[in-house]
């Protein structure tokens, strides 16, 4: 389920459209996908002289990168531990530097492009319970040892209250290199600095055939409206959106999980003060995570209720309203402005799936919850594949996915896995 409009949708209705695809056309790189690891990928194939066409089966933002929680996290998605231990040392720095320069990309290119997306720095990681805390104390230590500088650890209550005004939790981890922006505005901007370097954009452009000719390694990807284009490389950017054309390795080690979010109508400037007084965003550690900040307009932006079932859920606001109030009883009476969903796309480890094939078809997916900077560095890596560096490339594409057990039926099995978890943060242990 992905239903209703995203406010970033809704306080940004200026922005650019890009016309549909309405003739059949050859390109040397086709990209399937208008979300930010596509558009990334189009933009540093075109600052590097290459001739893209990007193909959006709806608008720009259509799918998970218009509808998040605008949270910019550094790193990978999981314990760098599980991409470690698969590597060499030297190929684990490797991955180890792509996942931190992501953030560091998000911030060279809204200077670069003066992209106006409300970056803002500051995060804090909220533990309910000393089982959590440790858990952060573990991530620091992991971090740390691998030269990351960003922490400040939140021993108690008081620590965290500096932060985040309410008694729901015993401390924290505070990121200063982490933070949240207004992510449909930041894809946007990439777009028009794709576009003006060279890249063609058609919106409204479904992808309903892909075929891949024998003898010239051609791939043919066919419209709903019956226009053909002939790629020489092709780069899926789908994540859980793509539809019809995925490789079977790809279907077997996604899985998708819908989660939800609600704007309220802007707080007072004395409300949002007393909140979350520093500014910065939020997330918990519970497997069914909360994930809040205020925008920038004074709206609370909250984030949950990860649905693993995937099964149409009924009054998702009243939900959210309830895990929004249980951390702040000030937002009782607090009107909405939106609640939307969409789909994440998750693997059985929480690490994305890079991969390509013999015949130049490149993909990723999978980016766990984890994806509004880490898209912009797929999106690079994925390009700088196709341009001849491969080595970032090379080392995430080494690492094992496992396919998800259940084929047709992972769904009820991911939600029964994931039950347990969510029973353990409940009982808090
Ligand atoms: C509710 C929610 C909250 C989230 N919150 C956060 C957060 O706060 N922080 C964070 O880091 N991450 C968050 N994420 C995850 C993050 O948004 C995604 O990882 C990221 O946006 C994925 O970007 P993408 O470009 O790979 O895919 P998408 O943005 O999903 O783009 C894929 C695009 O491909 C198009 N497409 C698919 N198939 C075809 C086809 N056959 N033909 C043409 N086009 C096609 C789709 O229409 C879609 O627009 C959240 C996700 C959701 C859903």
């Amino acid at each position: 389920m992905s239903g209703g409009s995203s406010i970033y949708e809704i306080e940004f209705p200026e922005r650019k459209q890009y016309p549909p695809l309405r003739e059949s056309v050859d390109t040397d790189i086709a990209i399937i996908g208008g979300g930010l690891t596509g558009i990334s990928a189009a933009l540093h194939l075109a600052e590097n002289g290459f001739a893209v066409m990007v193909l959006e089966a709806g608008k720009l933002g259509t799918g998970g990168s218009g509808r998040n929680g605008g949270h910019v996290c550094q790193g990978w998605p999981n314990d760098f531990y599980h991409i470690q231990r698969q590597l060499s040392e030297q190929d684990a720095k490797i991955a180890w530097d792509s996942g931190m320069a992501a953030v560091d990309l998000v911030k060279d290119r809204v200077a670069k492009y003066k992209i106006d997306c409300d970056l803002t720095f500051g995060y804090v990681n909220a533990a309910y319970h000393q089982r959590q805390m440790a858990e952060l104390d573990e991530v620091q230590r992991e971090w740390e040892a691998l030269g990351y500088d960003g922490f400040t650890r939140l021993d108690d209550q008081a620590a965290l209250g500096n932060h985040v005004d309410t008694n729901a939790y015993v401390g924290g981890l505070f990121d200063s290199k982490s933070g949240h922006m207004q992510p449909l505005k930041y894809l946007h901007g990439l777009a028009v600095a794709a576009q003006r370097k060279g890249s063609a954009i058609h919106e409204n452009t479904p992808i309903k055939k892909l075929e891949t000719n024998a003898s010239n390694g051609f791939k043919h990807l066919h419209t709903k409206d019956g226009q053909q284009v002939r790629a020489k490389i092709l780069l899926l950017c789908g994540n859980a959106y793509l539809a019809n054309i995925g490789l079977p390795r790809m279907k077997s080690c996604l899985a998708h999980v819908t989660s939800s979010v609600l704007a309220t109508k802007p707080l007072s400037p004395n409300m949002v003060k007393q909140l979350l007084p520093t500014g910065a965003a939020v997330a918990d550690c519970n497997a069914a995570l909360n994930y809040y900040r205020i925008d920038a307009n004074g709206r609370m932006i909250f984030g949950g209720r990860a649905s693993y079932t995937n099964v149409n859920f009924v009054n998702i606001e009243h939900d959210l309203r309830r895990r929004m109030v249980d951390i702040f009883p000030l937002l009782k009476n607090i009107e909405k402005d939106a609640v939307w969903s969409g789909k994440i796309g998750i693997t059985v480890n929480r690490i994305p799936q890079f991969g390509r094939t013999p015949n130049d078809i490149y993909f990723v997916q999978g980016f766990s919850g984890h994806g509004v900077a880490l898209t912009g560095q797929a999106g690079v890596m994925l390009a700088d594949a196709v341009i001849g560096d491969q080595t970032g490339f090379d080392v995430m594409s080494s690492l094992n996915h496992m396919p998800f057990p259940g084929g047709p039926l992972r769904t009820p099995a991911l939600a029964l896995g994931m039950a347990y978890y969510k029973l353990r943060d409940r009982l808090k242990i």
